[in-house]
């Protein structure tokens, strides 16, 4: 199948929508509402070149963020709720969100990057290719939840440079209660694999900046270490211990989850150091962590401004 096919073929499937596992089969065309809300047009809150996520995303201009509407995962803890948890924004089709990608490489930015594309892909892809045409040249990177179907991350095969998935859950328990999303550890294991077989378990780097390659992001929740380090376990067993780990520690509870039981405070320095040293200890070679030393002075961060 040509990337052409592949585009049509995902745009095919909003009339029956299982983007995502969480396989809702509604016509998105028709404006049947699934679990995350959104129609069959980009909903995009902004586009930003963004100085916050890893070094050789970020690198010196920038990544080129674009931050879409809602997500299919909607935790109760999300950093970034105000976006994530919102189905309101401007809507876009395939042609104006290509331009939005031609204006972040015209700014300077090292890629374009859309925040939580799952529910959006096919019209994503679309302008992708629309803007490839017209000469966008910087890598596409894919910046996801981690919640997604291995058959949609296989037609992407092709399209996209940099692969930068959460793996949030080990524990099937946490994802449940914390993302009402059954089956995540088995589902996002499955597309992780499938994304580092399309790119490799190498970050390539030219100038300090990612030109190809994966970033597995994991945020330390306070009190579930196990959780944590069974994320660790299965990257290590069924994926590898050379791709990178962004291992994030900024949590802070947002006002809907101030007076849970769990998630009501940040995470410790013992409790962060708890995870990273277990990464150590598997054989991790390419870990991103965070300095530690502020983690009880730092403002509000939101879910992806983890390094600044
Ligand atoms: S993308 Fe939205 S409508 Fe489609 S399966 Fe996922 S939650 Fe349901």
């Amino acid at each position: 199948m040509d990337l052409e096919d592949k585009v049509s073929r995902l745009k095919e499937i909003y009339k029956d929508c299982v983007l995502c596992p969480r396989h809702c089969h509604v016509d998105r065309t028709k404006g049947e509402p699934g679990y995350c809300r959104l129609p069959d047009r980009i909903v995009m809150d902004c586009a930003v070149a963004h100085h916050g996520e890893e070094p050789p995303l970020s690198g010196r201009n920038g990544a080129g963020t674009i931050f879409l509407s809602s997500c299919n995962l909607r935790c109760i803890y999300c950093q970034n709720y105000q976006i994530s948890h919102s189905v309101t924004g401007q809507e876009l089709d395939a042609r104006q969100l290509a331009d939005v990608m031609l204006d972040l490489q015209k700014r300077g930015c090292h890629n374009v990057e859309p925040v939580t594309p799952t529910s959006q892909t096919p019209l994503i892809m679309e302008a992708l290719q629309l803007a490839r045409a017209d000469g966008l040249t910087i890598p596409f990177v894919y910046n996801c939840g981690g919640y997604e179907n291995p058959e949609i991350i296989k037609l992407l095969d092709g399209m996209v440079e940099i692969y930068l998935p959460d793996f949030k859950y080990g524990l099937e328990e946490d994802s449940v209660m914390f993302s009402s999303a059954p089956g995540y550890p088995r589902f996002a294991l499955d597309s992780i694999k499938e994304m580092v077989r399309q790119v490799g378990d190498d970050l390539v780097l030219k100038d300090g900046v990612a030109r190809k390659g994966v970033i597995i992001r994991h945020l330390v929740l306070p009190g579930r270490i196990e959780n944590s380090k069974e994320v660790l376990r299965l990257i290590q067993k069924e994926i590898s211990t050379y791709v990178f780990l962004s291992l994030m520690s900024q949590y802070t509870p947002i006002a809907g989850v101030r007076n849970h039981p769990i998630l009501n405070r940040r995470i410790t320095r013992d409790e962060y150091e708890q995870v990273t040293d277990y990464a150590l200890d598997l054989g991790f070679d390419n870990i991103f962590i965070q300095d530690v030393s502020d983690l009880a002075l730092t403002p509000d961060f939101d879910r992806d401004h983890p390094f600044e």
